[in-house]
């Protein structure tokens, strides 16, 4: 037997441990990428989102103004307005009235009217405890513009008021062109920066000097979004710009500059997208700031699917390998099977080979057995045959010495006597013989369908004399219709002797008698001879069969019969046994093959 080899699973050809590594390495990069993409891309959106804020909150500032443009100019052209600031105060309280209607109808902060020394002579709040009447403000910068050229701009929070808002002042021309005062209008801006809270991110508006004057952000109103410089503090002293509002920076840190006017940066805790644009008539700026925070939370996210897609994937590969690898174990298992079957079938083929050639050695073997027996067996017969033959032999020796005596002396009566006597001899021994070619004529006989029944009627007819000069009582009915196969000669010849043995047997008999049967059993026809004769002694039943056994007186029996049958019936494909009948007897019985079908 040759040795199994043991099933193994190969090893992985790479340690996944370095795979991992590389995939993660390989994930961190694919997640980097993913993230600056989103990043650009949220930047870009923020930037042109921002560039239509601007544009729209620039144009709602530029619109809120307007709507009050033409209001100082025009009650500039009021005669009530040229009378009181051409030396007729008298009239002064009816012009504060009328420009409180004016006020009220044109939904304006205030409405005023000051000298040439900026001493406000008339104003819509004139009834209120903050009423502008009679107040300086020719400190304020747009005082000094309308003086000169005409038109004032101005923001800031009202000295009187303490509100902020929109200064816009017009020149009052007196009869010769000469500036005689100005008309003011205060533009309430804040409720711009209640629209601006509604919205996402923050809005802020600058002056020339970087001061937070309006925001969506409360906190960081009045903030300066620049440097505050010590010429920057006493100018907005000068001109109570501001009131008494704390002047402090607005902390803006530049992360990353975007472009000529837009830069990421932080304010306070909070990151943005900030951008700018100019609003050139006024010297302001307008700021807004996208919440940078809420869109790097998104770019995280799509950062953070991506990097799930990856382990998803990479997930997907491992899994992938593991059928792989699980697949070619079974195969290699499957094919570690084979290797074991072809093994296997070869090592049988060998056991096969082997025992074939231990029982040819054994059939030799049983041949040589077989060669030895029959050669045992020649040998015993041979014994038997020269006995047999010897004793006749002997016998005819001893007449024919004797019977040249009794010629020599005459005798011719006892030397004929002697001679027939060698011619009984002669004969029997020509009997032995002839029995003994029986043996030889074993070759092959042509086989044809032979009737059993047939066959014992012709050995009943052979032996009619014998049987009525013995007085026997034969009982036989032939049947019709059983046919066996072999040489009708031979099978008669089976029961000439085993008829011939019963009528033998019942001679001396007290009843004489014998029973012919042949019936069909099965597939077999049993022919059986019966007779009521002394029976088969024990010593003798076993030994029937043998060739030169008998128990008759010499001369009436040679031993062969029996032993004759025994062959022409086992040539025939059947068997013949001896036996004793129940009520004293014996029983040969024939079974042969029934070829009723044979043709
Ligand atoms: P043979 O008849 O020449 O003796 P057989 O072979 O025919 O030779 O018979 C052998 C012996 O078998 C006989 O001598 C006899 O002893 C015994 N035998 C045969 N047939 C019968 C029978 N019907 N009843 C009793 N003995 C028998």
């Amino acid at each position: 037997m040759t040795q199994s080899p043991t099933p193994s699973i190969a090893p992985p050809s790479r340690p996944i441990a370095g795979m991992l590594v590389l995939a993660a390495l390989l994930g961190g990069l694919v997640v980097a990428w993913v993230y600056r993409q989103a990043r650009t891309e949220a930047l870009d959106n923020a930037l042109v989102t921002g560039q239509q804020r601007l544009g729209l909150y620039a144009s709602t500032i530029r619109a809120a103004l307007d709507r009050f443009s033409y209001l100082p100019a025009t009650i500039a052209l009021d005669r009530q307005v040229i009378e009181v600031l051409s030396g007729n105060p008298a009239q002064a309280a009816a012009l504060s009235t009328k420009l409180e209607t004016i006020n009220t109808s044109a939904r304006s902060a205030s409405l005023y009217v000051m000298n040439a020394r900026g001493v406000t002579v008339a104003a819509s709040n004139w009834r209120t405890e903050t009423s502008y009447v009679g107040n300086d403000y020719s400190f304020r910068p747009y005082f000094t513009q309308v003086m000169t050229t005409g038109v004032g701009r101005f923001f800031g929070i009202g000295v009187t008021t303490k509100l902020p808002g929109y200064f816009l002042a017009s020149a009052v021309r007196g009869a010769s062109g000469e500036v005689i005062g100005s008309v003011v209008v205060k533009i309430d801006l804040e409720t711009l920066e209640e629209d601006w809270g509604g919205g996402d991110g923050a809005v802020m508006v600058t002056d020339e000097d970087g001061m937070v004057i309006l925001t969506s952000r409360p906190q960081w109103k009045y903030a300066v979004d620049g440097p505050v410089t010590a010429q920057l503090r006493h100018k907005l002293d000068v001109t109570q710009r501001y009131g008494a509002v704390p002047l402090h920076p607005l902390e803006r840190r530049a992360l990353l500059q975007l472009g000529e006017a837009a830069r990421l940066e932080r304010v306070g805790e909070s990151t943005f997208v900030a951008q700018a644009q100019a609003l050139d008539e006024e010297g302001w700026a307008i700021h807004y700031l996208a919440d940078w925070e809420a869109m790097e939370s998104n770019v995280r996210s799509t950062a953070a699917l991506a990097g799930l897609g990856w382990i998803a994937f990479i997930l997907l590969l491992l899994y992938l390998r593991q059928r792989r690898l699980v697949l070619k174990a079974k195969l290699d298992a499957r094919d570690t099977l084979e290797a074991l079957v072809a093994q296997r079938t070869e090592a049988l083929s060998a056991e096969i080979v082997e025992r074939q050639r231990t029982e040819r050695h054994l059939r030799e073997t049983q041949d040589e057995l077989i060669h030895a027996g029959k050669m045992a067996a020649l040998g015993q017969m041979s014994a038997a045959i020269a006995h047999e033959l010897n004793q006749p032999l002997a016998a005819i020796q001893t007449f024919v010495a004797s019977s040249r005596i009794f010629l020599e002396r005459g005798d011719a009566e006892t030397t004929g006597t002697n001679l027939s006597m060698i011619d009984d001899l002669c004969r029997r021994m020509a009997e032995i013989i002839r029995h003994l070619r029986v043996f030889a004529r074993k070759s092959p006989v042509a086989s044809q369908a032979v009737d059993p029944a047939a066959s014992v009627s012709r050995a009943v007819a052979l032996l009619a004399v014998r049987l009525r000069q013995a007085d026997i009582d034969l009982v036989w009915t032939p049947p019709q219709g059983l046919r066996v196969a072999g040489d009708p000669g031979r099978l008669d010849q089976v029961f000439v002797n085993l008829l011939a043995n019963a009528i033998d047997a019942v001679a001396d008999a007290p009843a004489r008698r014998i029973l012919l049967d042949a019936v069909p059993v099965g597939g077999e026809v049993v022919v059986a001879v019966a007779d009521s004769g002394p029976g088969l002694p024990p010593e003798v039943v076993d030994r029937v069969f043998e060739p030169f056994f008998t128990t008759k007186e010499v001369g009436e029996g040679l031993g062969l019969g029996l032993s004759l049958s025994y062959g022409i019936i086992r040539d025939m494909g059947g068997s013949i046994r001896a036996e004793n009948r129940a009520g004293g007897g014996a029983v040969f019985i024939i079974t042969l093959p029934n070829v009723s079908g044979f043709t």
